[in-house]
């Protein structure tokens, strides 16, 4: 039964009543684009750009090389969206040449859109290959930033767009509780944001996302990590704006359809993850997502979250 429904489950992302809700790859490269096409993902809603960082301890990779690493991904959806992350190096992606050895607190330090705002030179040779790259393709390409903490965080890259002459639109992904809380204020400066549920819940809790013995507090089911979502997609409703979530949490089919219920407009994830949310979401309507939300932020804890939202989702 439960293969039949995956069978059955094509085509873009949408509720039983019909609301849609676009079901997005993460990617860390070209060759995860064919699991993507695969799976039916409707575009990319998080490329890693990481991987081309990886090679060469000493240096940023060559423009040219850059660009011909974001044109395959870009070809392979032409009329979607792909969603490109400029580089976030840093606390749990170190890399030599950009990361300040001597932090006390990595994952406090210079990470992220910090690391490219030292390194001006590495953020706009990225930004030129993207726009290289992009060229006459008609692609829908949108870029963003990790960890953008406040509005001069999102101006900062928002300028550094415009200066490399980017035609696309500008984001800020929200990793920091501080950018939920003043979602608003950051969409003044960009045109969507998208939820890294992952660094959300390890900067929400005070729990390192690598330490396991904290890993009960990284639950994106924690009704604390629901309200800051909920809290930055009504921001994003509010200005006409959209807002996804980009991190794992994206991946629970159950969870993905309290995130819809809390106004969140896409959804991106690994793969293999993307039939298992779409069969699921085409299961419950607009409306009892809404309640299975309200529900789970109800809730005092992730696992009395996780059953609330189950008791309305199934009827009980
Ligand atoms: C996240 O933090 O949720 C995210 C999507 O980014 P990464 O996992 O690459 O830090
Ligand atoms: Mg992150």
């Amino acid at each position: 039964a439960r293969k039949a429904a995956l069978a059955a489950s094509t085509g873009p992302g949408a509720t039983a009543d019909g609301h849609k809700v676009p079901l997005l790859a993460n990617v860390g490269g070209p060759s995860d684009v064919p699991a993507a096409l695969e799976a039916g993902a409707e575009g990319v809603g998080l490329f890693r750009t990481e991987f081309l960082f990886l090679d060469d301890s000493k240096n940023a990779p060559s423009e040219e090389k850059q660009v011909e690493a974001y044109r395959q991904v870009l070809e392979a959806f032409p009329e979607g969206r792909v969603v490109v992350r400029v580089l976030d190096a840093g606390a749990d992606k170190p890399l030599d040449f950009l990361t300040p050895a001597d932090e006390p607190n990595p994952a406090l330090g210079v990470r992220g859109l910090r690391t490219l705002l030292d390194h001006p030179d590495v953020l706009r040779t990225q930004l030129t290959a993207l726009a290289k790259a992009s060229e006459g393709l008609p692609v829908y390409l949108e870029v963003m930033a990790p960890m953008v903490a406040d509005r001069a965080d999102a101006r900062a890259f928002a300028d550094a767009c415009r200066e490399a002459g980017l035609r696309a639109k500008f984001g800020a992904m929200v990793e920091i509780p501080s950018a939920a809380l003043r979602a608003r204020s950051i969409l003044q400066e960009v045109e969507f944001l998208s939820l890294g549920t992952n660094d959300l819940a390890q900067y929400t809790f005070a729990a390192d996302r690598q330490v396991g013995a904290v890993s009960r507090l990284q639950d994106p089911w924690q009704p604390a990590l629901l309200d800051l979502v909920a809290l930055s997609a009504e921001a994003a409703k509010a200005e006409g704006k959209s807002c996804g979530v980009c991190g794992e949490a994206a991946s629970d089919p159950l969870l993905a359809c309290v995130l819809t219920g809390l106004g969140v407009t896409s959804l991106s994830m690994g793969s293999a993850s993307i039939p298992y949310v779409r069969a699921t979401l085409a299961k419950y309507t607009l409306a009892q997502c809404e309640r299975a939300a309200a529900a789970a932020r109800a809730a005092d804890g992730a696992d009395e979250a996780r059953s609330a939202a189950q008791a309305v989702l199934s009827g009980e």
